[in-house]
């Protein structure tokens, strides 16, 4: 096994192919894969995630965006334990310094302008 084998067999483990997938890709038998990835814990990695509420491990379609959880069941379960959550970030309130303009801010309380523009013409103005 080379470097290059090595490489594509943790990039493709950690895109969730299997080990077969892998072996017919690179060439290596099944189990060289196998323990190749024992060896370097990429074991887990694989199937990878599981379900945030019930830890059912998660299939993956390659290429798609990851899971985080089997059902919407588990979702909806799990996001109504944690309304904290959805909250993480707060919503300020702020009148724009340019036009005066009311906007919403999502996790910063400093803005002062409502838009780039907003912000753009002050410092020209600023500058004047
Ligand atoms: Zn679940
Ligand atoms: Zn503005």
């Amino acid at each position: 096994m080379d470097t290059n084998q090595r490489h594509s067999i943790e990039q493709m483990r950690s895109n969730g192919m299997s080990y077969s997938n892998i072996a017919a890709k690179s060439g290596l038998s099944v189990n060289t894969v196998k323990s190749y990835c024992r060896r370097n814990n990429l074991e887990k990695k694989a199937i990878g995630d599981t379900c945030n509420y019930c830890g059912r491990t998660l299939t993956h379609t390659p290429g798609a965006k990851r899971k985080r959880f089997c059902s919407d069941k588990c979702r909806l379960t799990w996001w109504n334990s944690h309304p904290e959550a959805i909250n993480r970030k707060a919503v300020y309130h702020i009148t724009c310094t340019n036009c005066g303009v009311d906007f919403e801010s999502y996790g910063n309380a400093k803005r002062k302008y409502c838009s780039r523009v907003c912000s753009g013409l002050a410092r020209r103005a600023a500058n004047d």
